[in-house]
């Protein structure tokens, strides 16, 4: 029995460059891997652009056990604290919704991207950046908002969304 026993570890994520999760068990279970994206096609990665590291997956307890409702897609890569692919397309379906919106000069449009980038960083300027992008956002198109919203929901993590209604 004692040789089931083994040491824990987080396996290695496949996730594509949209976000959509395709396997968080690289090793563990193969069999789920895919080369591109089931839902939209786009390519999967398992490693950092920036520096190769591999994306942590699930933690994989003694017995072999994981679970994969609790596995935190991670926006940044935690060796080079560079931001994932999925990150900058949201980020860029963002700064689209608001060019559709109108309003925004290509300065402002810059300006809200290096701030949302802070924000899923969240870094101490959080706080001071989630005042200047409500002010940017209160007065979208309703339509437009909740996109936006939406969009923000999927990137952010629970303490940044706390710090930021608009
Ligand atoms: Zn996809
Ligand atoms: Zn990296």
């Amino acid at each position: 029995m004692g040789e089931n026993i083994k040491t824990p570890y987080f396996d290695n994520a496949l996730i594509c460059k949209n976000g959509h999760i395709i396997n968080t068990t690289a090793n563990l279970h193969p069999e789920k891997n895919e080369q591109f994206c089931s839902v939209c096609g786009e390519k999967v990665i398992n490693e950092c652009d920036e520096c190769g590291t591999k994306i942590k997956g699930s933690y994989v307890n003694e017995e072999g056990k994981f679970f994969p409702r609790k596995y935190f897609r991670p926006n940044c890569c935690h060796n080079c604290g560079k931001a994932h692919p999925w990150v900058m397309s949201n980020i860029s379906a963002i700064l689209e919704l608001l060019k559709i919106n109108g309003g925004f000069s290509d300065a402002q449009l810059e300006n809200i991207e290096l701030n949302l980038l802070e924000m899923v960083k969240e870094t101490p300027k959080m706080h001071l950046i989630s005042i200047k992008l409500t002010k940017n956002f209160s007065n979208l198109d309703i339509n437009i908002k909740q996109k936006v919203k939406k969009i923000i929901n999927e990137i952010f993590s629970e303490k940044v969304l706390e710090n930021f209604r608009f």
